[in-house]
């Protein structure tokens, strides 16, 4: 079997261009725009990049952008000033800090300092918990983005088992939350480094969300014949033939599973566009509820 490819990058063009035009009608209507607001303290250079698509995004999303490049040994105690300035900031109604933040900084009091109402991330602890017990809240970007990967193929996730390798508390236990939550209703396992007999529980799975961060972590004989595949990983593997020395793979052997699955989200070009997609979703949400 050939896998069909779910197209993140078509699937996210057209989440933008609904969002696009909900901006556009917050303007015209209650002439409010939208505005992120994105912190990056130091200069990892894939932080960078990922800022740099993040404003470019919403900049083709018609929404207003502000972007604060701190240093590196900017005292955690300014960047929590900054956090209460933009809170309380009528122009800003999301707030995102690029992780992972420096040494010495905890990002565990960085993000608690997001007001609730613009954690437009979904990882302050007030957002998890009404995830949790299914209240209205801003929804974590990279796991909202791979239910709407799944449901792209057609399948009706209901009574269907779906197993998610990996526990992180941003990818793997909130996709967890919100497969098994009843508007979708799949039976979920959660698997991590503590399970044994991975196979055991990916070969009786209708879906596989891969996000254990390790190259062939999954592979095609470890699947039921017709699986969906959401591979989350992003991984740089040495590669002397490419301009940089790497190219970019995911957690699952794509050639070996794409034999087996139904359909599989390419890495590059599956979960990644989703993840900043379901960022501006988030942003027009918040300034929907700001008025
Ligand atoms: P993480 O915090 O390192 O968590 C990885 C999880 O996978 C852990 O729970 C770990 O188990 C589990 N795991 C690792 N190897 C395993 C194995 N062989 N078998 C079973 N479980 C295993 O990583 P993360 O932040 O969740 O990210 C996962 C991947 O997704 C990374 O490659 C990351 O770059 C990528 N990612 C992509 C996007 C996107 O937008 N495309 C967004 C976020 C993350 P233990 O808990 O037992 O250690």
């Amino acid at each position: 079997m050939a896998a069909d490819l779910i197209d993140g990058k078509k699937l996210a063009a057209d989440l933008r261009a609904e969002i696009a035009a909900g901006v556009a009608k917050l303007k015209a209507e209650k002439g409010v725009t939208p505005g992120l607001a994105v912190i990056l303290v130091g200069d990892n250079p894939a932080s960078v990049s990922y800022v740099t698509a993040k404003e470019k995004a919403c900049a083709e999303a018609g929404m207003y952008s502000r972007e604060i490049r701190l240093p590196a040994e900017t005292p955690e105690a300014d960047l929590l000033a900054l956090i209460g300035e933009l809170n309380a900031d009528p122009a800003i109604h999301g707030i995102l800090v690029q992780l992972p933040l420096p040494k010495g900084v905890s990002e565990k009091r960085v993000i608690d300092a997001i007001a609730a109402e613009k954690d437009v991330d979904g990882f302050t602890p007030v957002n998890v918990g009404k995830m949790l017990i299914g209240e209205e809240c801003f929804l974590p970007c990279t796991p909202h983005g791979i239910v709407k990967l799944v449901q792209v193929t057609g399948m009706d996730l209901k009574g269907k088992h779906a197993v998610v390798i990996g526990r992180s508390n941003i990818v793997g236990k909130p996709v967890a939350v919100l497969l098994s939550r009843k508007d979708v209703n799949a039976t979920v396992t959660m698997c991590h480094t503590g399970t044994k007999d991975l196979a055991a529980f990916t070969k009786t799975a209708d879906v596989v969300v891969v996000a254990a961060g390790r190259p062939n972590t999954l592979t095609g004989d470890m699947l039921k014949p017709g699986a969906v595949v959401i591979d989350v990983g992003v991984n740089r593997v040495p590669d002397a033939s490419k301009p940089k020395g790497y190219r970019l793979c995911g957690d699952a052997d794509f050639a070996s599973c794409s034999e087996v699955a139904s359909a599989i989200t390419p890495v590059p070009g599956g979960v990644g566009p989703m993840t900043i997609t379901m960022l501006l979703w988030n942003t027009l949400e918040a300034a929907c509820r700001a008025r």
